[in-house]
């Protein structure tokens, strides 16, 4: 039987194109970095995917510095600017909360939406100029966040501001100009691409320390010679995610079948973030009282791929800080699981994915009332 995979916000299959591309790609010999004929084809390759990657952000080449992965691109965001304090939000991803450990953190509302009042005050606290980051899409709820305001704020006091784009590429039109943003993380292998390869996209005039000291590499922003294949895969995968953007209706059409039938079937289930403007591939299914890891067990034995809303550590599940921060007790913030749907989802794994979760959730209701 084949399996439903609905868990492309952690990863999204690689497209067969991209594929293709990057097959082609393990055939080109030589460094980028080499002068002779070699090299210079190499280098052309990587500068066509830095082309690629740049029109999905609306920026010039010349602004897109490749890294090994999002997390990368958040830590050279966020590290780079040693002299400013950092302020984010309490639901960004793992990789920018654990970048900057000692950051002033924004609060959240109920829907999940960053608080701009309580950023405003932040702004106003401290004697060093800040550095404000603001994910535009969040990985759990897909609930997208206000970011075009948050950088005016920003701006208007004098901090920098960067935007972790990895869930929004592919599924929001993206331009680090509109956004007002000054930095922009993206990663490949959330719109189809290979996983290990990320880029920052860095504002004109904008110079983060590099975290990676070696050769001269991405000017001098990034040392080590670069992963060409997998350069040469986000250059496909951004350029069919730019072509694909008017295909996102159809995959919010099937998320909403889904979020309507899961709660036709279990009207006890909440869907997370829903009063909220979310990204049209993303459903955060809360299930009180049934552990998010039950749920993505029972589902995976039905051939169902999804994954708990909370990250599971040394057999203990850690309950997600972004429905805690939503201001979800402990229990129900374990209770969660995401529903990520793309490219290759269709209403077959849509149904696959109500009758397994709806058997499940009328065995909980049975066993929770006996
Ligand atoms: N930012 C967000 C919002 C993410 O969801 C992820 C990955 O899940 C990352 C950053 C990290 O990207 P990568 O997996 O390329 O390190």
């Amino acid at each position: 039987m084949n399996k439903v995979y609905f868990d492309h916000n952690a990863s999204s299959p690689l497209k067969p194109a991209v594929k293709e591309a990057m097959v082609r790609a393990l055939d080109l010999t030589g460094n980028p970095s080499s002068v002779h004929g070699f090299g210079r084809t190499v280098r052309r390759a990587v500068e066509e995917a830095r082309a690629r990657v740049a029109a999905l952000a609306a920026v010039k080449p010349a602004q897109v510095f490749f890294t090994g992965s999002g997390t990368e691109a958040n830590n050279l965001a966020l590290r780079g600017f040693p002299d400013r304090r950092v302020i984010l939000s309490e639901i960004e991803h793992d990789s920018a909360l654990a970048a900057a450990p000692g950051a002033a953190r924004i609060p959240v509302t109920s829907w999940g939406a960053a608080e701009l009042g309580a950023l405003e005050r932040l702004l106003t606290e401290g004697e060093r100029p800040a550095l404000v980051s603001l994910m535009l899409a969040n990985n759990e709820t897909g609930v997208i966040q206000p970011v075009e305001e948050a950088a005016r704020l920003a701006h208007a006091w004098g901090a920098l501001f960067h935007c972790d784009a990895v869930q929004a590429a592919g599924r929001l039109p993206l331009d680090l100009a509109a956004l007002g943003a000054d930095l922009m993380t993206v990663s490949a292998h959330k719109i189809g691409g290979p996983s290990g390869v990320g880029a920052l996209i860095v504002r004109e005039g904008l110079d983060p320390e590099p975290l990676i000291l070696g050769g001269g590499q991405e000017r001098r922003r990034r040392a080590g010679t670069e992963n060409v294949v997998g350069i040469v895969g986000f250059g496909a995968a951004a350029a069919l995610a730019l072509e694909d953007l008017p295909k996102a209706a159809e995959t919010t059409a099937l998320r909403d079948r889904l979020e309507a039938g899961a709660l036709a079937l279990a009207p006890a289930a909440r869907v997370m973030g829903a009063e909220a403007p979310r990204v049209g591939n993303t459903s955060c299914l809360l299930l009180p009282g049934l552990p998010g890891e039950t749920q993505v067990m029972a589902l995976d034995l039905a051939g169902v791929a999804v994954s708990a809303g909370s990250a599971c550590s040394s057999g203990k599940v850690k309950p997600s800080h972004v429905l805690a921060a939503m201001g979800e007790d402990a229990v129900n913030a374990a209770s969660a699981i995401r529903v990520s749907l793309g490219w290759d989802s269709d209403v077959a794994g849509v149904e696959r994915f109500l009758a397994a979760w709806g058997a499940m959730a009328a065995r909980h209701a049975r066993s929770s009332a006996a």
